[in-house]
């Protein structure tokens, strides 16, 4: 008998993926600042994105430009991760993601198929195999919101309480740092 199974989640082989091995490979870190694409073909269904990876000194980070569709918002996607790195034994650095959601250093972002940003394979939950553990709730209610922001800002009726910014407006704010969500200027260097 075969038993009735719900919607699975996402394992982590069926999601884009962003590696700094990739990154690496692709010589995205040998310049100052370098701009491509990235294809990705998953269930025959193709998407890409563009990205920049900047290296200048103290201004390191994968900026990710891309649309999707199916989100909450078809909407135009534009931030950056911030790009963390060690020394390695033969000389040079090796260069690391911070997770966007929740700041730990990895090597490799996912975008699941609900999401709208990429972020590490623990605050997504995946899998490597089709086993799939419960969700951290509050990241994925974390991440409804972002993809949310620019409503969530619609909804928030009072931003100052006498004279002081109010919870949800200090929350919005904090959303938007996180976020950098209006991209600064990108200076090419090559
Ligand atoms: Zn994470």
């Amino acid at each position: 008998m075969t038993r009735y199974s719900p919607d699975r989640k996402p394992i982590a082989e069926e999601c884009p993926r962003i590696s700094t091995s990739l990154l690496r490979k692709h010589g995205y870190f040998l310049k100052a600042a370098k701009g491509g694409s990235l294809t990705w073909v998953v269930d025959s269904i193709k998407s890409s994105i563009d990205i920049i990876v900047s290296t200048v000194k103290d201004r390191e980070f994968l900026e990710l430009i891309y649309s999707k569709a199916g989100s909450l918002q078809k909407d135009q996607f534009d931030y950056k991760i911030r790009l963390l790195s060690t020394p390695c034994n033969y000389g040079g650095v090796r260069y690391w993601f911070s997770c966007l959601l929740c700041e730990a250093r990895v090597s490799s972002l996912y975008l699941p198929p609900s999401a709208c940003y990429f972020a590490c394979r623990h605050c997504y939950n995946l899998s490597y195999e089709s086993r799939n553990t419960s969700i951290s709730k509050g990241r994925f209610r974390a991440l409804e919101i972002l993809c949310r922001l620019d409503e969530y800002e619609k909804k928030i009726k009072r931003k100052y309480y006498a004279g002081r910014e109010t919870k949800k407006y200090l929350r919005y704010l904090k959303l938007v740092r996180l976020l950098s969500w209006k991209s600064s200027q990108i200076i090419y260097l090559e």
